[in-house]
């Protein structure tokens, strides 16, 4: 079995190998077993129920609540030559026509369809006399009212599946605690189900917090550094995604708004631009992702705090989906603090639902203001434990310097305190670096004695310590009255009984970010570029999601590998079957056509191996290349090895006999595989010449 299921991933999907725990989800269900499944966003759920539905006779349903994803998973699929369809309100009535015959003729592989149709008496009657061989229930969070996002017909999907008792169900969700997960078994009525719990752990998400300090001028010049990426930008409010998204637009960014208050016309159309690269950044409030499973997000940028960290998680989730490096960066502020907390105070739910929401935004503001890894502040949010630092956040790739701030913070408190414990932040750092703005002057402030004490420390390290202080209980803000700042009582210790304190240094904030970029846009970034325009150019045609066709990750493995055979391009991770025969030759053509156009002389890997190639395939001997390229012989031979160790069809027989490619070999070996021939030909009393040893070695490398 498990090399059937090997096969079909790799003609479907055109992947090698299967992440964590997808192949043990897939076998138990193939065991006819239930399951309740917990992956990350990004993590590969939706394999998990298209593998078995290939495997299994019969019709595969799924449940899903969002008709953009629905049919953007339908797209993908019907990419890899797999026949599926959606149901929903979406649907003219000779789509549904088509469905029942695909049904009929069980042609069809997998049905999506909304909960609300698919517990419609119209639906349960016409499919329970269908072979269907199990059901898969995407985002089962809703059935909870703890979940995220409860929606009631999920809580009727038990009259559905009692006329299916025989098959096996599958729950899937990427948020959902403990209380969470056991009510989901329990809604759904799934059998005994086995629990597959996967790591939360992004780990090609790089996790930055940065104070919220000339966001819009650092996102300026972070985005005109990428301009070929695609990325979101959240705001709180309507007018910071119209302000961003203009602010883009006149540096010639391809970027767009999206908030509620747009029409549902308008907001589709932004939406599917992005989907199909057309537009790169989209400026949004929280209104916009839901929908969005597209796989070549590169950043995502929080212009503001988000109000908890389920939210911040989930959406930082939708950068990466395709596992390349890709950066997050969250704008750190006290104000955007201030405003979420009205929010709560403001809106009129009980008391209790109040409670909670402050809560989560203190672990947020925790979060923002941590020394140690983020990561594990996230997953340890989440129920999952860990000690040992993830290696992708900023706080593990640049720790913080420790030192001494005992006399940085007594200033800051001596101040507090001589302001009357009446003022905010920004006010505070203000006067302790000696502003002398008018509110500072006509208050008085200008005549404490800490006024201007401060003035060597940036206004950006300024915020950074008090973050600090406030993190080790030194402040506190008071959130009732204006976000105004306290001594506390251990505060009091370091102010008068001259109590340690350690500070750590705010980390270089640089506009690099970490999918680090060169800044000279080297020969693979240009190919990776033209790639994409094809890409585009091809989902425009066929109106599909960009990544619909491939993925960035598979070409980026174009790029590196640059296939020159359609079998070079079957090994790519990503082009299946059915894709390699539809795009394998617009792709190669793109490639070979632009490495050879590529006018650039020097330093190509690839082009003078392919011109050398060129002319071989042509039938010209070695000593004719030689002459027409204006080569010496010993380079194009060992053109040729490169091409026959990289696995090219070149045959070699002809330049050298097979005992002497085993002689070499031994002698090789014996003097322990050097990187250079020198030593070989030396060793062998000169009885090769190079071009021999070269091809010899090139024999044994290709194995
Ligand atoms: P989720 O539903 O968990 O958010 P998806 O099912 O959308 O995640 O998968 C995210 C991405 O990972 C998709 O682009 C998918 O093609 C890719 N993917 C899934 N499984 C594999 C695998 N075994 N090898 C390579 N890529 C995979
Ligand atoms: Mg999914
Ligand atoms: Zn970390």
């Amino acid at each position: 079995m498990a090399s059937d299921i090997h096969q079909l991933l790799k003609t479907y999907f055109g992947y090698e190998t299967f992440r964590s725990p997808q192949q043990e989800i897939i076998e138990h269900t193939l065991n006819q077993q239930d399951s309740l499944i917990i992956m990350p966003t990004g993590g590969g759920k939706s394999l998990c129920y298209q593998l078995p539905a290939l495997a299994m006779e019969g019709l595969t349903l799924v449940i899903s609540p969002l008709i953009a994803l629905m049919q953007d998973q339908v797209d993908a699929l019907q990419a890899n030559g797999i026949a599926a369809a959606a149901l929903n309100s979406s649907n003219t009535s000779s789509e549904i026509e088509q469905i029942k015959s695909q049904i009929a003729e069980r042609t069809l592989k997998l049905l999506y369809i909304s909960p609300e149709r698919a517990v419609s008496p119209a639906f349960i009657n016409y499919i329970k006399s269908k072979k269907i061989n199990f059901i898969a229930i995407d985002e089962a969070h809703c059935v909870s009212i703890w979940g995220n996002d409860f929606r009631q017909e999920y809580t009727r999907l038990p009259e559905l599946m009692q006329h299916f008792p025989k098959v096996p169900y599958m729950a899937l969700t990427a948020t959902a605690d403990r209380a969470t997960q056991t009510d989901i078994a329990e809604k759904l009525a799934l059998r005994n189900p086995q629990k597959f719990l996967s790591s939360f752990e992004r780990k090609n998400l790089h996790l930055q917090v940065q104070p919220a300090i000339q966001r819009l001028h650092f996102i300026k010049d972070y985005v005109v550094q990428r301009k070929e990426e695609c990325g979101i930008i959240y705001c709180l409010s309507r007018k910071s995604t119209e302000k961003i998204s203009s602010a883009l637009c006149e540096v010639d960014i391809k970027a767009a708004y999206y908030h509620a208050a747009m029409s549902s016309d308008e907001r589709s159309r932004v939406q599917q631009a992005f989907q199909q690269d057309e537009i790169k950044v989209i400026c949004a409030t929280i209104a916009f992702g839901m929908g969005i499973d597209k796989s070549n997000i590169r950043y995502v940028l929080h212009f503001n705090l988000p109000k908890n960290i389920e939210s911040y998680y989930q959406e930082i989730g939708r950068a990466g989906r395709d596992g390349l490096p890709s950066d997050t960066i969250l704008f750190f502020s006290f104000q955007d603090a201030q405003i979420l907390r009205q929010f709560i105070d403001e809106s009129t739910a009980d008391e209790s639902f109040k409670i909670v929401q402050r809560s989560k935004l203190n672990r947020m503001l925790e979060f923002g203001q941590a020394s140690s890894c983020r990561t594990n502040m996230v997953l340890s949010y989440f129920g999952e434990h860990r000690s040992e630092a993830c290696g992708h956040c900023d706080n593990c790739l640049n720790p913080p310097e420790h030192f001494d701030g005992t006399v940085i913070t007594q200033k800051a408190l001596s101040a507090i305190k001589r302001l009357d414990e009446n003022v905010a932040i920004n006010l505070l750092v203000d006067v302790l670096r000696g502003s002398e703005r008018k509110e500072i002057v006509t208050q008085r402030y200008d005549q404490i004695k800490t006024f201007g004490a401060g003035k060597d420390i940036s206004r950006e390290d300024w915020l950074s310590y008090i973050g600090q202080m406030i993190n080790q209980g030194l402040v506190e803000i008071d959130f009732t009255e204006y976000n105004k700042l306290k001594v506390t009582h251990i505060g009091e210790q370091v102010l008068f009984e001259a109590q340690k304190v350690k500070l750590s240094k705010p980390a270089q904030v640089t506009v690099q970010g970490k999918a680090e970029k060169s800044k000279t846009a080297t020969f693979e970034d240009a190919l990776f570029n033209h790639l994409k325009d094809v890409r585009r150019n091809l989902a425009r045609h066929e109106d599909v999601p960009a990544y619909v066709i491939f993925n960035d990750s598979t070409l980026q493995e174009m790029v590196n590998e640059r296939p020159m055979y359609l079998s070079d391009m079957a090994s790519i991770s990503g082009v299946g079957k059915h894709k390699l025969e539809k795009y394998g030759d617009i792709f190669l053509d793109a490639i070979q056509s632009f490495v050879l156009k590529e006018s650039t002389p020097k330093n190509i890997k690839g082009k003078t191996y392919l011109e050398t190639y060129t002319l071989l395939r042509e039938g010209h001997s070695p000593e004719e290349i030689a002459g027409k390229r204006a080569l010496n012989l010993v380079t194009i031979y060992s053109h040729i090895a490169y091409l026959y160790e990289k696995g090219e069809a070149v045959d070699i027989s002809s330049y050298i006999a097979d005992d002497e490619i085993n002689e070499i070999a031994v002698a090789w070996r014996k003097i322990g595989k050097p990187d250079t021939l020198k030593d070989l030909f030396g060793y062998m009393e000169e009885k090769y010449p190079y071009y021999k040893l070269r091809l010899a070695i090139s024999f044994i490398k290709r194995g």
